[in-house]
């Protein structure tokens, strides 16, 4: 995909168009006064220099229904790749926080609350390192187990996931 082709795509949690959010260089998509759910295309997430990106805080700029909740038994597609099924995957620290990510793109789906909890867990730059190491680590020993059908670059996917922690961002920048 070329990288400043960005497409709509419909919120898997409510199956309605998400829109597009410019946060600094790059394009999130939000499911603004749905869910509230935010999908991070893992191209977009590439785009932000570690060195130079200052911290947002994404939440701030995202709203939510008061009356619409994802189901959580429900399994995600992948609002990119047609028939793909989202994985969940906690991080292993302290499992408080979940993310999806779709093995054949490389996005990643956060909850609503999500946001939250990852701003609050990980409000610094070490604890997100951490983190990020973890679910790094977590995600090889699933590609063990589960076929993908492309399988990603880890140090892209660390990337991506330090990259989208940063977006979030800190109630203290
Ligand atoms: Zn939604
Ligand atoms: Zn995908």
């Amino acid at each position: 995909m070329h990288p400043d082709f960005h497409p709509a795509i419909d919120c898997p949690v409510c199956v309605q168009p998400m829109t597009p959010l410019a946060v600094g260089r790059i394009v999130v998509d939000v499911c603004h006064d749905g869910c509230g759910g935010v999908w991070f295309d893992h191209f977009e997430l590439q785009k932000l220099d570690e060195q130079h990106e200052t911290e947002g805080d994404l939440l701030a700029h995202v709203g939510k229904h008061p009356d619409i909740a994802r189901d959580p038994v429900v399994r995600l597609n992948c609002p990119r790749c047609a028939d793909v099924v989202l994985r969940q995957h906690f991080f292993c620290a302290n499992r408080k926080v979940e993310v999806d990510s779709c093995p054949a793109c490389g996005g990643y789906w956060l909850d609503h609350g999500e946001l939250g909890r990852i701003r609050a867990e990980f409000d610094t730059a070490a604890a997100r390192a951490l983190a990020t190491e973890e679910f790094v680590r977590d995600l090889d020993n699933l590609h063990v187990k589960e076929a993908c059908s492309r399988a990603l670059d880890k140090a892209a996917q660390s990337r991506s996931l330090s990259a989208m922690f940063r977006l979030v961002g800190s109630r203290y920048v």
